[in-house]
């Protein structure tokens, strides 16, 4: 059997975070420090944990966390004049609404509020378009994470049949876009999807992003597929039945230590760019 290949997340995120080194200096030469605003609205114990995680991430690289923590019953005005006003303060660089936000919030409007020049998460329908147009800036961060991966290990796409299962806007609708603009031949799959299995025995390249653990079992994969698992859930455990799919697969994401940190990592790198950009445009 052909060398298998663990696509350890954790260092393709240490070589990203290693370059921004560099670029973070050159910026403070500038006179600025890249700044990353994250809003936080209630207390849901894991968005807690995601926005400090990202926060001490940032501050770790010299990237200032400016940390916004509203209270649950904020309402949509007052989150939006919340969002206005980091759009306009010029030390802010990126902001990140952690999402999900209160069921009293109309999340769409508040994330179309954030200043594209601002949605390092990529999370505004213009952000969005752009990256299916090719152009976009800052695509979302996991699917530019995985994106990442592909090219550190040098993954061939082009030509590959890629099958994405799950079509949210922020995971699995942009990577679809993303391997299409890489010239992969794309299937994105969903819950509404006929045969999935079918369509995962074609596949050169599986992305998981479902949000069910251990959905995607080894039997239904091609011999040899690269397997990306961006799913997250509960314990640790990704969508992708880990034990099964290694057996398949010629390369796979661990869950935990695979899209996870270089998910954070392409955070830092877009509040970068988007620093760097105030001084070059
Ligand atoms: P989501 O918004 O719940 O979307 C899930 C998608 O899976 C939907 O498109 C849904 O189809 C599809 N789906 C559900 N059941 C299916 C089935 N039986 N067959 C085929 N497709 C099915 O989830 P998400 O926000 O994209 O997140 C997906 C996973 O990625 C979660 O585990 C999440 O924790 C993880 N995640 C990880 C990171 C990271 O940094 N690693 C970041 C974001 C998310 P419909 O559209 O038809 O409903």
């Amino acid at each position: 059997m052909a060398d298998k290949l663990i696509l350890d997340g954790q260092v393709v995120s240490n070589d990203v975070k290693q370059k921004l080194k560099n670029r973070i200096t050159k910026l403070a030469d500038a006179g600025v420090t890249p700044c990353l605003a994250t809003i936080l609205v209630g207390d849901d114990p894991s968005s807690e944990t995601y926005v400090r995680m990202k926060g001490n991430a940032c501050e770790k690289l010299g990237i200032i966390s400016k940390r916004i923590h509203l209270d649950k019953d904020t309402t949509t005005e007052q989150l939006l004049e919340t969002i206005q006003s980091l759009n306009e303060d010029q030390a802010v660089h990126g902001i990140l609404l952690q999402h999900p936000v209160p069921n009293q919030i109309d999340e769409r409007k508040a994330f179309e509020t954030i200043a594209i020049e601002k949605d390092v998460d990529g999370v505004t329908s213009i952000g969005y378009g752009q990256t299916a147009f090719g152009f976009g800036v800052y695509p979302s961060c996991t699917p530019a994470a995985i994106m990442q991966i592909i090219d550190y290990f040098d993954i061939d796409i082009e030509g590959k049949h890629a099958v994405v299962v799950g079509r949210s806007p922020i995971l699995g609708k942009p990577v679809s876009a993303l391997l299409l603009n890489r010239n992969a031949t794309v299937t994105t799959c969903h819950s509404y999807t006929e045969n999935l299995n079918q369509h995962l025995k074609q596949a050169d390249i599986v992305v998981a992003a479902v949000g069910k653990p251990n959905f995607i079992k080894g039997s239904s994969l091609k011999e040899g597929a690269v397997v990306l698992d961006a799913g997250y859930n509960k314990g640790n455990i990704g969508d992708v039945e880990y034990e099964s799919c290694y057996e398949k697969a010629s390369a796979i994401t661990p869950v935990p230590g695979g899209v996870g940190p270089v998910t954070i990592s392409m955070l830092l790198k877009h509040t970068v760019d988007a620093a760097e950009r105030t001084i070059t445009i």
